[in-house]
């Protein structure tokens, strides 16, 4: 009785150590999920709120993110950082692809690959309502914020302006609600949701300072597999609309 007692308890041991096993020995390419890197600061693309798409994140990236994983079969999983950390993530392996409303760049592409563009967008400048400013040249002399790292602040930086840079769009602008500076250089679409969320701003365009700026998901460089996966999941997404429905609804989302 004892010796058939021993000999089960081996048997369980052993079918409870296989499980396991198979639960966590694929490696990274048959890894059950695929996680994205982003910076959860760039409404209406990705945002922190409680029960959003993928546990407490939400937005168009968000949601891209969640159905590029139900296409691949895999649990789409957020890392969330500081955005000059999202390629240097990529490259570490800590991450196997990066959603962050993150512009094509040539220097970006140096050191990573990027997906099909899913969304157009281009600087834009927030100012107080009563502001004097109408175009990029009237920022010359005036007290501009960028957010670091963010296109924005590369376009500034070449038309040769002083400015001072923010961790955060929120920052920056309620450094402009406050009176602080005069002018934040940021993508139009985040631009627009920050309006609408605050009194006495609005949005400044100069189509001719600034070019359109493409977002495209980043994979690490010569990640064809993943990468072909993911333009197959976006060109669904352009063809059916749903990129454009996601943009409506998390731009009018209070
Ligand atoms: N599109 C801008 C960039 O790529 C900002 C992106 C972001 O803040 N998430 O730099």
């Amino acid at each position: 009785m004892k010796k058939l007692k021993k000999v089960l308890v081996a048997a369980v041991a052993a079918v409870v150590m296989m499980t396991s096993l198979t639960a966590c020995g694929g490696g990274a390419a048959e890894s059950s999920s695929i996680v994205f890197g982003t910076n959860a600061e760039f409404p209406p693309f990705e945002f922190v709120t409680s029960g959003g798409t993928i546990g407490d994140y939400d937005g168009i990236d968000i949601a891209i993110a969640k159905q590029i994983g139900d296409e691949m079969g895999k649990e789409a999983q957020i890392n969330n950082m500081e955005f000059d950390s999202l390629l240097i993530a990529l490259q570490n392996g800590q991450v196997d692809a990066v959603i962050a409303g993150m512009t094509v760049t040539d220097e970006r592409k140096e050191s990573v690959d990027f997906s099909i563009p899913y969304y157009t967008a281009t600087q834009v400048m927030i100012v107080k309502d009563d502001s004097d400013i109408t175009k990029a040249s009237d920022m010359e002399d005036k007290k501009i914020v960028v957010i670091q790292g963010y296109t924005g602040e590369t376009v500034v930086k070449e038309m040769g302006y002083s400015y001072e840079s923010f961790k955060k769009g929120t920052e920056a602008v309620l450094e402009l609600v406050n009176g602080k500076c005069d002018v934040v250089v940021i993508d139009s679409a985040t631009a627009s949701k920050y309006v609408k969320d605050n009194e006495g701003i609005k949005i400044v365009e100069d189509a001719s300072a600034f070019e359109a700026e493409e977002y495209a998901i980043a994979v690490k460089k010569g990640n064809t597999e993943l990468l072909n996966q993911i333009n197959s999941s976006i060109q669904k997404m352009l063809d059916d609309g749903t990129i454009s429905t996601l943009s409506v609804k998390y731009l009018d989302e209070e």
